[in-house]
């Protein structure tokens, strides 16, 4: 087997997986851990994670078939943003992730092709790929596989490709060699802890999902709370600044792309159609329309820039989603010390809207 074992790993490789290795299928003894994570009511909005929590620690549980999993890294370039000052220009941020095709089908189409060809070298043998969809606490299985370690960020990440890649996993039903895991190098190291703009990252290599600028902008589905909206900064699809701020991504660079610093005052008003031809075939979707679009409202209020105001007003008086009327009213409060009329105008109109939120926002941004 341990031939196959090193073609099987080739063959990832020449699909473009990097570090592939093998874990051996069976309990994680994290099961406490993860219940109390999800008992302190950590998941938020994401309710997928409470489903086939056994299957997560355990994949048997759900493919008893399985007996190996390989794990592996799916690197991704990391382009710095384009040379703008996002204040001024109106420009948000999107996480370099989600730059160009959704990543599950692209990935999705190569660990189907990495699976068939493993069914192929193993006649007889089962094997399954999985993106980030499947229940399956991939960190966990990468560290034991010893595709990386867990850092104090909780993504995955090693010497040599840094935390800039995507998981992926095959099941195989077959007992393969596993590999060791690696050593955690992040020592006394704290930056990623240092650079998080809203202490999502807790000591213990613990992330505070409902905190986090990636979980804000993606999966939460309501109103980003208060407190934590000034700390969004410029970004309205997740968040780069831990894995920018860890000395093991110092190598990591790419050309500047336009697109990782949209238009926000287009975003913010973009209409269903604009969103599927713009961003239609990306990982933006899982965000949605109306999602990011309350980012940017958000993050035009934080540019501080009363030109601004226009797009804020038109999306509070224009917009058919009273979630993003709200936070368009919340933002065009905060910009009315530095143009004030035009901002109360649109803020006065606002009292009268149909929805509840919107009306409360409005009262809040003029201080009724
Ligand atoms: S993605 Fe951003 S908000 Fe989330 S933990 Fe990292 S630095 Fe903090
Ligand atoms: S920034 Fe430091 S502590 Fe955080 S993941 Fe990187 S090495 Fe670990």
């Amino acid at each position: 087997m341990t031939r196959e074992r090193d073609v099987i790993l080739l063959a990832g490789e020449a699909l473009g997986f990097v570090r592939p290795r093998v874990a051996t299928l069976g309990p994680t003894g994290r099961d406490a851990f993860y219940q109390q994570w999800l008992d302190d009511g950590r998941a938020g909005d994401m309710r997928f994670l409470l489903h086939h929590v056994k299957a997560r620690l355990d994949p048997r549980t759900r493919y008893p078939w399985a007996r190996s999993i390989v794990s592996a890294f799916y690197p991704y370039a990391p382009p710095p943003p384009p040379d703008v000052a996002w204040r001024t220009a109106l420009r948000g941020r999107i996480a370099s992730y989600a730059l160009g095709r959704d990543y599950h089908a692209d990935m999705g189409e190569r660990l189907e092709r990495w699976a068939r060809t493993i069914e192929g070298l193993l006649p007889g043998v089962r094997a399954a790929g999985f993106v980030d969809t499947a229940a399956i606490f991939e960190h966990e299985w990468a560290a034991r596989a010893g595709v990386g370690w867990t850092g104090k960020h909780t993504l995955t990440l090693s010497e040599d490709v840094g935390s800039y890649a995507f998981l992926g996993e095959v099941l195989i039903g077959a007992d393969l060699e596993p590999d060791a895991p690696v050593p955690d190098r992040c020592g006394t190291c704290s930056r990623c802890l240092d650079a998080c703009p809203t202490g999502a990252i807790e000591p213990g290599y613990l992330l505070e999902p409902r905190r986090c600028i990636a979980y804000l902008t993606i999966e939460h589905k309501g109103s980003i709370p208060v407190a934590l909206r000034a700390a969004l900064g410029e970004w309205v699809f997740g968040c780069d600044l831990c894995q920018v701020a860890c000395p093991w991504n110092r190598d990591a660079a790419g050309p500047p792309d336009e697109r990782l610093a949209p238009d926000l005052c287009a975003l913010v008003n973009l209409d269903e159609s604009g969103f599927q031809k713009r961003y239609g075939d990306t990982a933006l979707v899982r965000a949605g329309r109306v999602r990011l679009a309350r980012n940017a409202a958000v993050v035009l209020g934080n540019t501080g820039n009363p030109a601004a105001i226009p797009a804020l007003a038109r999306a509070l008086r224009e917009h058919d989603a009273a979630l993003v009327r709200a936070h368009a009213a919340w933002s065009l409060g905060r910009l009315r010390e530095m143009d004030r009329a035009p901002s109360h105008a649109a803020l006065v109109r606002a009292l009268r809207d149909p929805d509840e939120s919107v009306r409360s926002e409005a009262r809040h941004a003029l201080e009724i």
